[in-house]
């Protein structure tokens, strides 16, 4: 949402949600419409539909799962294969996005790295594609697990609940990004986002080197505050309600996560949260008599 308030990069949120999101499960877009009454993603699906039912793009998801990313992979790297057709759908949605948009950069942020590697096929049809990796300490997802009472604050998804679970889900989403796109040369960026919060300007110029495209403007509004103006964004966060974005670094977590949730995290999760530059809090918190060191946990 940040970058989408440059005017050459449009920020789509989670755009996995979009074929979804103008079918059978109409959701709000980020401007307050639901479904196909939003005219930005109605005008794209028109776009889209010029060449393929939109229907093609939702039976496509079944490549994204974490599960089923061996054969995704397998098939994404097969020309003509049905992983490779789906890409190809793919790049005519980012361009009707684009197209619409009346900017050349399109930001999705949807998270399965399946979806990061069939992304990547759609470079056969002119994109040019770059993948951003943002890292959060897991304790802080832990904490937004215990607290929200669904994942899209709709009532939509079910909330996962169990923290062992979600400690691995951190560990494998982190290692398959890192594995599937780190060797890319120039196409891969690492940040942390407690690093963002911290240092927005000097991230954001990361970013901006990164991308090709000059944050100044962007830079200078979080500088002074100023809230940044939210686009169409179709999934993800809730924050996109608040229609203008005012960056707020969001630590609850470490006020209100239980020392069990945080030992079950770092028990499962502490040797890549190391490597990442986090520390276990459990040493030194003196709300944990005899809590585990990291290395014995
Ligand atoms: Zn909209």
């Amino acid at each position: 949402m940040i970058l989408g308030s440059h005017p050459d990069i449009c920020s789509t949120g989670e755009l996995f949600h979009f074929p979804e999101s103008v079918l059978d499960r109409p959701q709000p877009c980020s401007c307050g419409a639901v479904g196909d009454a939003c005219p930005f993603w109605s005008s794209v699906r028109a776009d889209v539909e010029h060449q393929f039912p939109i229907t093609d793009l939702k039976r496509g998801r079944r490549y994204e799962s974490t599960r089923s990313l061996p054969r995704t992979a397998l098939l994404a790297a097969t020309p003509g294969s049905s992983v490779d057709r789906y890409a190809r759908r793919l790049a005519v949605l980012l361009r009707a996005i684009s197209t619409q948009s009346q900017r050349s950069i399109v930001v999705d942020s949807s998270k399965y790295p399946s979806r990061g590697l069939i992304m990547w096929r759609t470079r056969s049809k002119g994109t040019d594609v770059r993948y951003i990796h943002m890292v959060r300490d897991g304790r802080g997802l832990l904490w937004s697990k215990r607290r929200t009472v669904d994942g899209q604050g709709l009532g939509l998804t079910p909330p996962e609940k169990n923290m062992a679970d979600l400690a691995v889900w951190w560990v494998l989403s982190n290692v398959l990004s890192a594995l599937l796109f780190g060797f890319r040369r120039n196409r891969y960026l690492r940040i942390r986002y407690e690093d963002l919060m911290a240092n927005p300007a000097g991230v954001l110029e990361q970013v901006g080197r990164f991308v090709g495209v000059d944050l100044t403007t962007v830079i200078e509004a979080v500088r002074n505050q100023r809230p940044l103006p939210v686009g169409h964004v179709v999934g993800g966060n809730r924050l996109r309600f608040n229609r203008a974005l005012v960056l707020k670094p969001d630590s609850e977590w470490q006020k209100n996560l239980s020392r069990e949730d945080e030992r079950t995290f770092w028990g499962i999760a502490g040797w890549l949260a190391r490597r990442y530059g986090y520390e276990a809090k459990a040493v030194s918190d003196p709300r944990a008599p005899g809590a585990p060191s990291p290395e014995s946990s």
